[in-house]
């Protein structure tokens, strides 16, 4: 911060950005009384300006003072970036916030990598800044100029999209959110890692066994190659992620996808959406268990508190069998508790048959205007799914309302169904849990 220079005349400009480093407001105004100009003035090195080190330092005071001076809140330092990226690289979300709100550019690339902020927040993974700028970008002019889904996948300099960075990072959060929020899952690199590269590509490179999850359920093709021919269990294995190698194997058992993210999930009332993904990340992790089964990796990766919650829960489904009780089974695995409801229909079954019902092995491009799922009880079209609501008479067993039509019906349900079936026998401490949630306000 121009420490370096030693030259009398510099020290109010270096007394000036140490009070700015260390957020000194009394200083910082002392220093602009003397002279306003010296909010233009730059360090020596990067040409960071002031508004840049309180940005980066999550200053928010001092840049609500700053940007009270109506300084342009898209200053460049000497790599073209702005404060809002700095905020982004460090994770000061609540600066992320004030500089959109006072209209930051989240549309400018840098000149180092041709980022733009919502690269940066990806790469480090601070997801809360990730999601502040991908709500900005859905909010303002970026939308109607750019296109909210083009700003999604915006590529940098080497033809990475914010996905493929926090999927080689192994930012988990990060790469939901950008698959909620329209990234594409086969996008390919041009230069970023190995050209070619898909964002289950980087994943495997990174060994991060979430992402990899993250991106198979989104329905990321194993089988695709980058341009040296390699498809991303190759990666796993020469980078000795073993686990990661084992759920990439081609040979493995297929994962289950979400069913197409447009057609039917922006449909979903958020309880149901909430059921169905547990029960995907269920039957995800039964299939792995089997995968993982007899190899050297464990199962459970240890940053993953929920999968170790469900280990220790293994030999202890008695405590919660009451509670299950409270909904009646589902007529078609007979093993699950329903608690998703077709509207308007009304028939129930569980979150793993629903989920059966509507997923398919993997988007096909070709047919993405799937026709919406049928109810398999009454063969009407499911228009809306909801969570359905546990009997007020929890001791009596309730005669189901699907018992009777259940029979001549299973014939109609995609051969998925029975592999969730057996996988996701575990599901029903799921499913409290679930229901304890639900309970919440
Ligand atoms: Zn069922
Ligand atoms: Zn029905």
């Amino acid at each position: 911060m121009g420490q370096g220079q030693s030259c009398i005349r510099y020290s109010p400009e270096v007394n000036f950005f140490r009070a700015v480093q260390f957020a000194d407001l009394e200083a910082v105004e002392f220093s602009l009384t003397n002279d306003p100009a010296i909010l233009n003035r730059t360090t020596f090195y990067d040409r960071c300006s002031a508004f840049h080190i309180a940005a980066s330092n999550g200053h928010l005071e001092l840049l609500s003072m700053i940007l009270g001076r109506s300084v342009n809140p898209d200053l460049l330092n000497r790599h073209k970036q702005t404060p809002l990226m700095l905020a982004a690289i460090h994770g000061k979300i609540e600066c992320v916030q004030k500089l959109i709100e006072a209209g930051a550019n989240i549309l400018k690339f840098d000149s180092v990598n041709g980022r733009t902020c919502l690269h940066y927040a990806a790469y480090y993974g601070n997801s809360d800044c990730l999601q502040t700028i991908l709500s900005a970008a859905q909010s303002t002019t970026v939308a109607d100029s750019w296109g909210f889904a083009r700003f999604v996948n915006v590529s940098d300099g080497s033809g990475a999209t914010p996905l493929h960075l926090a999927a080689r990072q192994g930012h988990r959060s990060c790469v939901r959110i950008l698959l909620n929020n329209g990234a594409l899952v086969c996008a390919l690199t041009a230069r970023y890692g190995c050209p070619g590269s898909s964002p289950l590509h980087l994943a495997a490179r990174g060994g991060s066994m979430d992402c990899v999850r993250e991106l198979l359920s989104w329905g990321a093709d194993r089988l695709q190659k980058d341009s040296s021919g390699r498809i991303p269990y190759f990666v796993a294995l020469k980078r000795k992620h073993g686990a990661c190698a084992a759920l990439l194997n081609p040979g493995s058992a297929e994962p289950l996808v979400w069913p197409s993210p447009l057609k039917f999930i922006s449909e979903l009332n958020a309880d149901a959406k909430a059921l169905l993904e547990e029960a995907l990340v269920d039957a995800n992790r039964a299939r792995e268990k089997n995968i993982l089964k007899g190899t050297a990796y464990s199962f459970a990766s240890p940053v993953h508190p929920e999968a170790e919650r469900n280990e220790d829960y293994d030999d202890d489904d008695d405590e919660y069998a009451s509670e299950v009780n409270e909904y009646e089974l589902c007529c078609i695995c007979f093993d699950q508790a329903c608690t998703i409801e077709v509207q308007e229909c009304g028939h129930q079954m569980c979150a793993h048959c629903t989920l059966a019902l509507c997923c398919h092995n993997r988007p096909n491009p070709t047919t993405s205007c799937q026709s919406a799922p049928v109810c398999p009880f009454c063969r009407s079209n499911i228009a809306r799914l909801v969570a359905a609501k546990s009997s007020s008479n929890p001791g009596k067993a309730r005669r189901s309302r699907n018992f009777t039509e259940a029979s001549s019906s299973f014939k109609g349900l995609p051969t998925a169904m029975a592999t969730i079936g057996k996988l996701g026998s575990r599901g029903s401490e799921r499913i409290a849990n679930s229901s304890d949630m639900l309970d919440k306000p």
